[in-house]
């Protein structure tokens, strides 16, 4: 379904959880924020039957994230619920990593088979320190896994944080050269309660430290091609790619194609702005499917044009809900 401005709203974002194993300093305060309460979190259920209306709607994209989708239990299961939706043709998970290792396999025959990862820092200490404990080689283990097992791509999202993993730059995108990752930049976004001011780094001062030391070959062209919202670079003879995604420099809201399923129920159309629709009341006052879809149709018909992040790092306006509630 095409909403006011033209774009072709095929994409849902899943949260299935507000829990995390980590603590990133960038994503949750250091006193931790009020989870949802177990039973206000949509059960497995209820996220499916949105996803079937959804796909009814034109949603043909899911992206299943959270919170760390993979402490929630049954995750696999539903997943294979998912795939096996009419109208459903793509469906790929965000994870921190940590617990890849056990679950790869049956990720994959369940029938995720692209994956985000997310790393911040390929030093212990400073994966440990971003992370508030989490253990870096877990996720290594788990990316050496699901390369061993066949997923593609296997896309790498490095948050860029100023005086923290600036200098991590060039190793981040040598893991380009023999391995068949996509690296990702992502600019840091002013979400929540967070004490991020001053740590903004935009994509075009990573590349241009990239390219004080390497050749960035635009993918298809002059132009570098677009992948959803990265713009797109290889290294001369590797196997990978490099991504650059800036949603506060560059916002790419003009192709924005997503909707987003909070964990406690509501249709998001706007990762940037608070406005939601409430799903959860209606879904458990048994609504028809009907009144589901034209909740969902709605959300599609009020997305905003674009978010209303300035273009400076340092004094952004704030959106009040964290990225676990939302779902990154
Ligand atoms: N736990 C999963 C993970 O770590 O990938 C999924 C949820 S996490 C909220 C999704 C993504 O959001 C992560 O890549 C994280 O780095 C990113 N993220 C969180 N807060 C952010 C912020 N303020 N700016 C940019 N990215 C952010």
């Amino acid at each position: 379904m095409h909403d006011q401005y033209d774009r072709d709203i095929n994409y849902l974002r899943v949260s299935v959880t507000d829990r995390c194993n980590l603590r990133c300093k960038y994503c949750v305060p250091k006193e931790g924020v009020s989870l949802i309460g177990h039973d206000d979190i949509l059960r497995y259920e209820e996220i499916l039957r949105v996803i079937r209306v959804a796909s009814d709607v034109g949603i043909s994209k899911v992206r299943i994230t959270g919170g760390e989708p993979l402490v929630r239990k049954g995750l696999i299961d539903f997943i294979a619920a998912v795939s096996a939706i009419d109208g459903i043709q793509d469906i790929s998970l965000t994870t921190n990593g940590i617990l890849l290792e056990k679950h790869a396999a049956d990720l994959f025959h369940a029938g995720i088979k692209r994956i985000n990862i997310s790393l911040d820092s390929l030093d212990s200490e400073k994966y440990a320190d971003i992370t508030r404990g989490g253990d870096l080689q877990a996720v290594l283990r788990g990316i050496e896994e699901v390369r061993r097992i066949g997923f593609s791509p296997i896309k790498i999202n490095t948050v860029a944080i100023k005086g923290f993993n600036d200098g991590e730059i060039l190793d981040f995108v040598r893991m380009s050269l023999d391995r068949p990752y996509q690296i990702r930049f992502i600019e840091l976004m002013p979400l929540g309660s967070l004490e991020n001011n001053g740590k903004y780094l935009s994509n075009e001062i990573i590349m241009s430290e990239i390219k004080k030391s390497c050749d960035l070959i635009p993918l298809n062209g002059k132009r570098a091609k677009t992948d959803g919202p990265a713009r797109m670079y290889k290294l001369d003879g590797g196997m990978g790619e490099i991504g650059f995604i800036s949603p506060v420099s560059h916002h790419f809201c003009f192709s924005c194609n997503r909707l987003r399923l909070t964990a406690d129920g509501h249709l998001r159309a706007c990762l940037l702005s608070d406005d939601e629709i409430d799903l959860k009341t209606p879904l458990r006052d048994r609504c028809s499917d009907e009144d589901l879809a034209a909740l969902v149709k709605n959300a599609i018909e009020n997305k905003p044009f674009n978010h209303t992040l300035v273009n400076d790092g340092n004094h952004l306006k704030k959106c009040i809900k964290e990225m676990s509630a939302i779902g990154g």
